[in-house]
Order: structure tokens, then C-alpha cells, then sequence
């Protein structure tokens, strides 16, 4: 038996089976490219999910990692150390925001909000306003897998299974401003948005969508809340999707690539929202330790010393294009979308684009597949153009064979879809 096959079998009598693993063992990686086990190279544009934003084993973070777990790894929030005002000071000053708290995943740093959202309405309530306890997410959200992450999630497959969930959260359509305004009331404690929806498919919502939800929070007190654990962190060519649009939401959470691979997750808000948490509220472990925040703090050092934002969006943008040209050739490229470095290309059928993530695989390139129909590109922000010619060309290869196997293709449309 292969060392693969040895972890495989160990595995699927071992773990709880949520994961459906592609049968690789990857052992090391060096910038944009994961290493196997028999030493073949594999080109990421996944970046373990958006995670590794300076690639694998960038010089810095390695350096800061060495440096910090011979000084101090864990010491719990019952002390000081650093790195927690430096990395919130770096964090809040790039992100208009004026308090943060770590956690250690983008799931906590979710439930800290929801949790925030509904004190500050009760802070509100002792105060003689009218403001109730209802959440609105989006249709097509992904918040995160704990019970109110889960919740406020609506793909139902990831929420059914463990009803009832966290009560009081009603769906309004993505980008539906009528819907946005019959549903909000005074019973709203926040209003959920991700500018960019990352799982749901890459769509960013409207510029009007924001303003009106931004609109409607601020009449009533309710909080506006961003959820940029997958857009932010410059990931699309600013510090937070939000800033984009020139909107400030009160309270946002960060997540993914915040500590460039060592989990650390952070709430961050206004000065308003923070005054409904007083100490031993909400608290954690491990969140916010000296090990994950000092890595974070270089994380946000080498993207600012590189220029990677700009990377991110010239790069971004040069992807874009080559996508946009690759469509106008294959019909069944239907739209592309994205910002910066979280970039996507819908095609017409569930079938193809499973078929497609695993052609890609068989040439060595890493990209998803999500919302059923949408290619997902998350590459660490150190990309080069060679990188991009490198897909482009593997993706017009692979849908050129597609269009020259009719009758396949033929049978894979329709039943896909709906
Ligand atoms: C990944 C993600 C989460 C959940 O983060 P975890 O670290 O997996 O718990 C929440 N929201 C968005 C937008 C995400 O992309």
C-alpha cells in the first residue's frame, strides 16, 4: 500500500467522513505551489481556501513563526503580551473600525457578532428605544458552521440536518431591495451582508442593496453587519470588499487570511456597537494569541512592504480579462465575476464544472468548484501573470476537448441546473 493509500484507509475508518478529499498527500509547499508526496508540483489558485495569502512558506511568516513559539506561544486573555494592541491598531486604523476582539476561527468571529448584535439591542431597549432581536441575512450567505453561523447560513443542506436553529432569522432575496425593505422593522437587531458572497458564488451585492441596508440599520439602531472572513484582508484590492463601496458597516469579522495559515479570527467595530460588551460576556482561550497575532501583524507588514494589494488588483484584473476572452470562445462559460483575487467563472452546468475542477487536478491546478455551477479562484496574492497564461491556457484545453465530445456534453445540459 502507497503512503496515500495507508492515510486513506486509516482515515475512512478513523474520522467522521464530512470530507470528500481528493486523493492527493500533499507533504510541503513554496509560493504559489503545493508539493506531493513523490514531488510533483501543483499550481494553487485555491490557497487552502482563500487562507494562504503570501503562498507557502513565505520567508516572513516562517521568521516570525521560528521567532515567536521560542518566546511565547500561549499565555490565555487573563494577561497582556504585544501583539494584540499592535495587530488591533494596525486592524482598526485600515478598516475605519474602532474595536476588535480575536477569536480563533471566522466561525467564532461570526457568533461574536450575532452575539454583539443582540446585546447592543438590549443595550438599546434599556434605553427606552424600540428594537427587537431578528436577524435578516442574505439568500446565498455562508456564515461559518457553528449553530449561528450555521443559522444565518441558507443553504438548508448545511442547516436542516440540526434544526431547529438560532431563532429569529429570516432570508431576504440577494439584491432585493423591495424585499430588503418589507422584511426590515423594528424587530431587526442586525442586518447581515457579505459585499462579495464568497461560497454562494462570488457575486458581489449591489451598490444599491448596501446603501439601503445601510440606510435601514441606522434608522432604528440596528447594526449593519459585514462579514469579510473570505473578501477582506486585501484580498480584492482593499483592506475590507466594504471599502469598495464606500459604505462603513458598524461591525465586521476577518478570518481566512488574517494570520497568513495560523487560525485567528477578529471581530471588529464601532465604538457604538462595543458599548454593549463589559467584561466576562464574551470571552475565548486561545483566540488572540501571542503566536497567531504576531504573524498576523507581519502578514499586514509584507502585503503593505510588497505592494501585494496592488498585485492582488493589477493581477486580478489581468485575470479577469483572460476570463472574460476564454468565455467570448466557450459558450459554456456563462459569467465571470470577481474583484482583486476572488475571481470566478460560472458555467452552464453542475456536471461540467465538476468536470472541470478535476481536469484542472489531473494538470496539476488547484481550483473549486461552488455554488454547484461557479469555478472559484482564491490564489495567495503573491499570483503572477505566468501563473494566470499558465490556467487560462489549461482551461480553454480542457473546455475545447468538452465541446469536442458532443454527445457527453449534449447530456450533461439541463438535468444539471435546476
Ligand atoms: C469561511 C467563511 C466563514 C467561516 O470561517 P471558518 O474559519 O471556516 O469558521 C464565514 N464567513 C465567510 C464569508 C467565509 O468565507
Amino acid at each position: 500500500m502507497s503512503k496515500l493509500e495507508k492515510i486513506r484507509e486509516a482515515e475512512s475508518r478513523l474520522l467522521l467522513q464530512t470530507y470528500d478529499r481528493n486523493p492527493i498527500l500533499f507533504e510541503r509547499g513554496e509560493g504559489v505551489h503545493l508539493i506531493d508526496e513523490q514531488g510533483a508540483r501543483y499550481l494553487d489558485l485555491l490557497g487552502g481556501i482563500g487562507v494562504n495569502a503570501l503562498g507557502y512558506a513565505h520567508p516572513d511568516v516562517v521568521e516570525t513563526i521560528a521567532r515567536q513559539c521560542k518566546d511565547l506561544i500561549h499565555i490565555s486573555n487573563l494577561y497582556y503580551h504585544h501583539w494584540q494592541a499592535e495587530l488591533a491598531e494596525k486592524l482598526t486604523t485600515r478598516t475605519g473600525m474602532e474595536r476588535v476582539f480575536f477569536s480563533n476561527s471566522g466561525t467564532e468571529a461570526w457568533e461574536g457578532a450575532l452575539k454583539l448584535a443582540r446585546a447592543h439591542a438590549g443595550l438599546l431597549r434599556g434605553e427606552g428605544r424600540e428594537i427587537g432581536t431578528k436577524f435578516l441575512a442574505l439568500e446565498h450567505s455562508f456564515h461559518g458552521r457553528t449553530f449561528g453561523s450555521v443559522s444565518t447560513t441558507w443553504k438548508a443542506k448545511y442547516r436542516e440536518p440540526f434544526a431547529p436553529g438560532l431563532p429569529g432569522v429570516e432570508f431576504v432575496r440577494f439584491d432585493d431591495v423591495a424585499d430588503l425593505r418589507a422584511k426590515f422593522s423594528n424587530e431587526v437587531c442586525a442586518i447581515l451582508i457579505e459585499a462579495i458572497q464568497g461560497e454562494g458564488g462570488v457575486r458581489p451585492v449591489s451598490r444599491e442593496f448596501f446603501a439601503v441596508a445601510r440606510e435601514l440599520a441606522s434608522s432604528t439602531g440596528a447594526l449593519l453587519i459585514a462579514d469579510e472572513i473570505q473578501a477582506g484582508m486585501g484580498r480584492t484590492g482593499k483592506w475590507c470588499a466594504y471599502q469598495h463601496y464606500g459604505i462603513q458597516p458598524d461591525v465586521t469579522t476577518l478570518a481566512k487570511q488574517l494570520a497568513g495559515g495560523v487560525p485567528l479570527g477578529a471581530i471588529l467595530c464601532t465604538e457604538e456597537a462595543a458599548r454593549a460588551i463589559h467584561a466576562g460576556m464574551h470571552g475565548t482561550t486561545f483566540g488572540g494569541g501571542p503566536l497567531a497575532c504576531a504573524v498576523a501583524c507581519t502578514v499586514i507588514d509584507v502585503i503593505e512592504r510588497d505592494g501585494l494589494m496592488e498585485n492582488a488588483s493589477a493581477v486580478g484584473g489581468y485575470f479577469i480579462a483572460q476570463l472574460d476572452w476564454l468565455a467570448k470562445k466557450h459558450a459554456a462559460i456563462v459569467d465571470v465575476r470577481g474583484k482583486g483575487l476572488m475571481l470566478a467563472a460560472e458555467l452552464d452546468s453542475a456536471e461540467l464544472a465538476k468536470k472541470v475542477v478535476a481536469e484542472m487536478l489531473k494538470r496539476r491546478i488547484l481550483i473549486n468548484c461552488t455554488s454547484e455551477t461557479v469555478l472559484r479562484m482564491l490564489p495567495p496574492y503573491i499570483l503572477k501573470k505566468q501563473h494566470v497564461d499558465e490556467a487560462i491556457r489549461a482551461l480553454d484545453e480542457i473546455l475545447t476537448e468538452e465541446e469536442a465530445a458532443p454527445a457527453a456534453a449534449g447530456a450533461n445540459k439541463g438535468e444539471a441546473r435546476g
